[in-house]
């Protein structure tokens, strides 16, 4: 039995959240980071809108941008399940990060190390584990949940395909410098054309359009992408010609479970936020949480976030053990930015006025879990896939 396969063996046999001592090791490693370097920052980097440059090369340097990449290429060699903790710790202190790291791991370095070809590898994860970021670029203006009804076009021109089209809502978009970009190489086929590319920043004709001003997650950037003429290298093609569509469905399996981290990671902030803030709080000559309706309102908060964490991590264990983990990833992520929702929109309401402005951190955990619902696929989205799993459409 190979090492990891023990590894996995061995997180089968114990309860869902206790973790391996490599677990807790790169947990404690990363919520050092968070507390220590990101805390401090998170009210500047909200209030101008995007991420703090030397937090990005620190993430690089703690081995944060690759962490399943293996260490042949610069990568730290982890698991998938770390890459989870990770999102889940830098989403506790600030949900930007968090994503920031999420998009890089669950979807830009899974996808070229699963569909990459060795010479892909060898290219670009080194780059991608530590200097350069990546993105995800599949939704368009017209096509969302409908993402196989993309516009963006290839055209073969023999060594390579000129990209014509646009790309909109990519996190990323203004740090990233390669990108997983689909397009339809051959729409008369409908979605059987659709193709998945490596883009460079670099390549000619590309370029990145309009940033979002937004409700929540405001340090990470969102972004329109402008392919005009854009030439990419046949060699550049990730996975099949075609197969973009199956790319794109398998990554955003794994990567929903990320987006189900970021929310029980902004969760655990606001609870650990509320927490504290009602053991201070005093009125009627007590603190607040000595009354018992504020107690159950902390007890119902912490039931739900164990329930969204349960949920999670189990999904990240099962993808690990290589069972279909469609259904509880969808499952997962739909609960967990409910739960997020609501525990954050609690912490407010126990914060009472103080946790309607921004001088206090809960505001902003509520905000941000809001994207929960629509990202990788809308809560309605979710339940469809989850609907078609139960009824066996
Ligand atoms: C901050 C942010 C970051 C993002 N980052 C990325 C990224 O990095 N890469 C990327 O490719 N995309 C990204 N997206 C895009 C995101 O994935 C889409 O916004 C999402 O998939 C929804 O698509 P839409 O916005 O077009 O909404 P629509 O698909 O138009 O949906 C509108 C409403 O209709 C509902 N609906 C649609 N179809 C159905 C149906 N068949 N049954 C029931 N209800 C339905 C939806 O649930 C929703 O409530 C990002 C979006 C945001 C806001």
């Amino acid at each position: 039995m190979s090492q990891s396969q023990t590894a996995i063996e061995e997180s089968l046999a114990r309860p869902l959240k206790t973790l391996s001592e490599e677990e807790k090791m790169f947990r404690d490693s990363v919520r050092e980071f968070a507390e220590g370097e990101i805390r401090r920052r998170v009210a500047e980097m909200e209030e101008q809108g995007h991420l703090d440059p030397s937090l990005m090369k620190q993430c690089f340097e703690l081995g944060l941008m690759g962490i399943e990449t293996p260490e042949d290429y610069g990568g730290s060699g982890g698991s998938f399940f770390q890459a989870i903790l990770a999102v889940e710790e830098l989403s506790r202190v600030d949900a930007s990060v968090g994503v920031f790291v999420d998009v890089q791991n669950t979807l830009v370095n899974n996808a070229l190390l699963r569909w990459g070809n060795p010479q892909q590898h060898k290219k670009y994860l080194p780059q991608l584990a530590s200097e350069k970021v990546g993105a995800y670029a599949l939704s368009e203006a017209g096509s969302g949940s409908d993402a196989f009804g993309l516009q963006t076009r290839a055209v073969d021109g023999g060594d390579y395909f000129t990209l014509n089209g646009r790309k909109l809502w990519i996190t990323n978009g203004k740090e990233a410098e390669i990108f997983v970009l689909f397009a339809n190489a051959n729409p008369e086929a409908g979605y059987r054309g659709i193709t998945a590319f490596i883009v460079e920043e670099s390549f000619a004709g590309f370029s990145v359009g309009k940033k979002e001003n937004k409700l929540g997650i405001r340090a990470s950037s969102t972004t329109e992408l402008i392919l005009e003429d854009c030439q990419v290298p046949k060699e550049n093609v990730l996975g099949e010609t075609g197969k973009g569509y199956k790319v794109s469905i398998e990554t955003l399996n794994e990567g929903r479970i990320g987006i189900g981290a970021q929310m029980i990671g902004i969760a655990t902030g606001a609870l650990e936020a509320a927490l504290a803030y009602t053991a201070e709080r005093e009125q009627f000559g007590k603190t607040v949480n000595e009354f018992q309706g504020v107690q159950f309102q902390l007890a119902e908060m912490a039931t739900e976030l164990e329930a969204a964490r349960l949920m999670v991590y189990n999904a990240a264990r099962m993808k690990e053990a290589g069972e279909n983990f469609v259904k509880e990833a969808a499952m997962a992520k739909l609960y967990s930015s409910r739960a997020a929702e609501r525990i954050t929109s609690r912490a407010i309401e126990l914060y009472g006025g103080y946790g309607y402005v921004k001088d206090y951190p809960v505001e902003k955990y509520w905000r941000d879990s809001k994207i929960g619902a629509i990202y990788e696929g809308t809560s309605n989205m979710q339940l469809q896939t989850i609907a078609k799993q139960v009824l066996k459409l």
